[in-house]
């Protein structure tokens, strides 16, 4: 399987197929017990072992380029796994400003207790990160692109960065899933994934991902047996199903994404919109180099900053749902304001860009046109309400 294209690797990478029955799918192995005087390891689900793990794991080393890596019960298994395994008392990592609120919520509180310092960095040039380094330095973690305003961070630069210093650099690659970004083919020592999102597309799994190098597994692996967030057989033979489409699902939601961004951005009723496909994003050039596609997230904002109305539009739209989460094949919309960021003062959230009027959207694989009529039905209403008002 080595040397194909990645809708190959989705596909066949690490499937087993069983001669004797004939099938193409992969069989279902829920056994939590196997013999081993003939495996010759142990093989149990909390080891990250299990044959249906393992072919995900295949597939996914083989999507991001990586060595080895383990399928966890969520990504926040998946992040805190990793920094608790490389991380100990007296260490301090650099943190990019714009992380998943889990993430933000697990430094905050539960750094401290462990005597591991942290900073986050304001800025986002690598200049900005490099001023934060210390002498106990010992990891950076970023994302990009981030979570809402899609800022593109330098990966390249980054790492040149961490390793001038002798750091590990740690990428959260949700956002632009192993077919838009392979950080670790640039140079990033360990990549996460909330699997709940892009991996699973469909809004019906929970589950993340730790890849990396055999070498940094090792840690990771021994921290991640004692904390225990395996996944079962059944879970991981739906992300296999999953998998198999994740190349066609983000080609589609890329080119929806950037028809959207295209017509938002044309829009009067639209202040700004942000999306790394459009020439007037700030990091659009950083984004082409060392992205595969833009992505399927985006942000807007509308022209208005009435509540009322925003509420209105949202209550309008008939294909865009208004739910949480993101990546799935279905289009979702939500206020990050109300959502994600609400626990964060209005002034900082002002302040860092995230406005009342911002709205997320995850696009999913509807027609490009029925949902561009979707999101200008309900513009047509906010106008009119925003001149009754
Ligand atoms: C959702 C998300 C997470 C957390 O994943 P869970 O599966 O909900 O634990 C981490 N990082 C990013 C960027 C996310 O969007």
């Amino acid at each position: 399987m080595k040397n194909t294209h990645q809708p190959t690797v989705c596909i066949h990478a690490g499937s087993e197929k069983v001669a004797e029955h004939q099938s193409v799918v992969t069989p279902i192995y829920p056994a939590s017990s196997f013999k081993y005087r003939e495996m010759g390891n142990n093989v149990y689900p909390r080891y990250f072992n299990t044959p249906n793990q393992q072919v995900i794991i295949e597939k996914l080393c083989q999507l991001e380029g990586s060595e080895a890596g383990i399928l966890t019960s969520s990504g926040m298994a998946a992040i805190s796994t990793t920094l608790f395994a490389l991380l100990n008392e007296g260490d301090h990592v650099i943190f990019s400003k714009e992380i998943y609120g889990g993430t933000f919520s697990l430094v905050t509180n539960e750094f401290q207790k462990r005597g591991i310092k942290y900073n986050f960095v304001e800025g986002h040039e690598v200049a900005d990160f490099e001023e934060l380094i210390q002498d106990n330095t010992k990891l950076i973690y970023f994302e990009t692109p981030s979570n809402p305003l899609l800022t593109i961070l330098d990966t390249k630069g980054i790492v040149a960065l961490a390793k001038k210093h002798q750091l590990l650099t740690v990428v959260d690659n949700t956002f632009a899933s192993p077919i838009n970004q392979n950080p670790i083919l640039q140079g990033v020592d360990v990549v996460i994934h909330s699997g709940t999102k892009y991996l699973g597309g469909h809004s019906d799994l929970c589950f993340g991902a730790i890849l990396s190098s055999e070498k940094l597994m090792q840690p990771i692996l021994k921290t991640a047996k004692l904390y225990g967030g395996s996944l079962n057989a059944m879970d991981c033979y739906l992300i296999e199903r999953s998998l198999k489409t994740l190349s066609v699902r983000v080609l589609q939601q890329n080119a929806n994404a950037t028809k959207i961004a295209n017509y938002l951005n044309n829009s009067s009723a639209i202040k700004n919109v942000y999306h790394p496909s459009l020439a007037e994003h700030p990091r659009h050039a950083i984004a082409a180099e060392q992205m595969n596609g833009f992505g399927g997230m985006l942000s807007f904002e509308l022209a208005t900053d009435d509540m009322r109305a925003i509420g209105d539009f949202l209550e309008t739209l008939k294909i865009v749902q208004v739910a949480l989460s993101l990546g799935g094949i279905e289009t979702l919309i939500c206020s990050p304001a109300e959502t994600s960021h609400i626990a964060m003062p209005p002034e900082e959230r002002q302040k860092a860009g995230i406005t009342d009027g911002l709205l997320r959207l995850s696009v999913g694989i509807e027609h490009a046109d029925d949902l561009i009529t979707d999101l200008e039905n309900a513009l047509k209403k906010v106008r009119i309400g925003a001149l009754l008002a």
